[in-house]
């Protein structure tokens, strides 16, 4: 049966699963709507159980011969998977700005290399995972990295083509089969992923599609007990249903989740840089999981640094993604527009002192100012919440204690950024800011092998290089008794 399309952007996307190599159809459809401008990308296949079913089976009968072709059988497939990727990269870019309405000249240049790059970085990577041996006086322990089995992989809307490739290269390179559920706000970059590794050569049922609402498609998935992993990206609070689902079945999950970062700037900091990467924090409209959101300032440079990001702050376009001077973008949904004012009303209202922004932006619809909001405390809901849109709060610090305290003062952990002039104190402040990833004079730099997860509520367990192996395999130790094997030809 050929597949329900949509035109989205000139790119025909088909807007059914994708299972066992094949476009599979639901009685129940979801509507999608551009964020640009409400227009109607057509509707979606809404998944069931009986999908989730479908798309686990397909996986589960693909895993035998995907595991047993090995690192170096999966790895020409793989590079043809990142080469299919960087082929259609305008397609790829464009669909994904109109669904989720991030900048399209970020997707184009940032975000759909680096899903290539994930790709292709972790097929190579897993050819060295079985080399290591650790020698021991009795034996000789030959460590493995097994595949698992069948991988759910659950992303979020605000970049879901790379976020859904950053697990999909290690699970598949691992030698584990997936089914991804694509965010219902943003469901169509995956769809033409599942088509470009298909083309590529990924064998029936390795990587499924199964599209759908979180509460039903997702639900259904993290329960079927034929799971050997779960890997989610998303908020806390769903975090902790998928894991209440992965302990009834003891399944491993990972999970990466918001965060409300701190962005430190010292007095002997480069204070343009620190401008400039402040005023970077409103890309995207701040739907960025990393982003530094509260900014917390030595107070000796407060008054001359705010003018700084006041001007860079002022120089950023708010408009369509499409345009490539815009720097932020529209918001994701009426909902999360509702939502994200609903904190800045709050915050007004508990007599915050709003240094700019604050409302919806002049281009109208799902625009969203940049908004900084002044006299907080580190107790109020503006400080402690992950707010997921382009608003940013500000204090100022008088000591390093005192900056270290604030940085720490939320329940989250993901990240942290710091401008500082000096080496030595950067190092200490840093050594003691609770994040999975803290920067120090730059911001949102990932290297592919480099750990990357939360601590706190930020998240569990670590991906990147060896990390992600450590998730997605089986880990296994043969321990061999040295000099217990009969000499050859004895
Ligand atoms: P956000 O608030 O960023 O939208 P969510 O945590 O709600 O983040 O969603 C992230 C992903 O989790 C989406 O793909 C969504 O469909 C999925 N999801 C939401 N609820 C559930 C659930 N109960 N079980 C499984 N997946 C879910």
């Amino acid at each position: 049966m050929p597949s329900a399309t949509t035109m989205v952007a000139g790119v025909a996307v088909a807007t059914d699963h994708f299972i066992n190599g094949r476009r599979v159809p639901s009685a129940e459809r979801f509507e999608n709507a551009s964020p640009i401008d409400g227009s109607d990308l057509g509707s979606v296949a809404a998944g069931g159980k009986a999908e989730a079913d479908m798309a686990v089976a397909a996986a589960k009968s693909a895993f035998p011969a995907w595991a047993a072709l090995g690192p170096k059988g999966r790895l020409p497939i793989l590079k043809r998977f990142a080469d299919g990727i960087l082929a259609r990269a305008a397609d790829i870019a464009a669909v994904e700005t109109a669904d989720n309405g991030s900048l399209l000249a970020g997707n184009l240049h940032r975000m759909v290399p680096r899903a290539a790059q994930n790709i292709s970085f972790f097929a190579e990577w897993a050819l060295g995972l079985n080399d290591h041996a650790i020698d021991h006086a009795e034996v000789v322990n030959n460590v493995r990295y097994d595949p698992a089995g069948v991988a759910a992989l659950i992303t979020p809307w605000n970049a879901p083509f790379m976020l859904t490739t950053w697990k999909v290269g290690p699970a598949l390179a691992a030698g584990n089969t997936a089914v991804v559920k694509p965010p219902e706000w943003a469901p169509l970059s995956c769809s033409l992923m599942a088509d470009i590794a298909h083309e590529a050569g990924v064998p029936p049922g390795v990587l499924n599609v199964l599209q759908g609402i979180g509460e039903e498609a997702g639900d259904a998935l993290v329960n079927h007990p034929d799971l050997a992993r779960i890997s989610f990206t998303g908020s806390t609070d769903t975090a902790k249903i998928i894991g209440q689902a992965a302990a009834r079945s003891i399944t491993a999950m990972s999970s990466e989740l918001g965060g409300k970062s701190p962005f430190i700037v010292c007095a002997d900091a480069d204070l343009d840089a620190a401008a400039q990467t402040v005023a970077g924090q409103y890309i995207n409209a701040g739907q960025v999981c990393l982003a530094g959101t509260r900014i917390i300032v030595e107070a000796k440079i407060e008054s001359a640094f705010l003018e700084k990001v006041r001007a860079a702050v002022g120089q950023m376009t708010v408009g369509d993604p499409r345009d490539p001077a815009t720097r932020v973008g529209p918001l994701i949904h009426p909902d999360h527009f509702a939502r994200v004012a609903g904190f800045v009303d709050r915050a007004k209202a508990g007599g915050a002192q709003l240094l700019w922004g604050g409302g919806r932006a002049a281009a109208g619809g799902l625009y969203f100012q940049p908004t900084m909001f002044a006299g907080v405390s580190l107790s109020d809901e503006i400080s402690q919440k992950e707010v997921f849109g382009p608003v940013l709060t500000w204090q100022a610090f008088r000591d390093d204690a005192e900056a270290v305290a604030m940085a720490n003062g939320t329940e989250y952990g993901l990240a942290g950024t710091l401008f500082c002039g000096d080496e030595a104190r950067a190092m200490r402040i840093a050594e003691q800011v609770v994040a999975g990833t803290l920067w120090v004079n730059c911001f949102f730099v990932r290297d592919l092998s480099a750990p990357f997860g939360g601590s706190r509520i930020s998240g569990i367990g670590r991906e990147g290089g060896t990390h992600s192996f450590d998730f997605y395999c089986d880990i296994k130790n043969i321990a061999v008794r040295k000099g217990s094997f009969m000499a050859k030809g004895a």
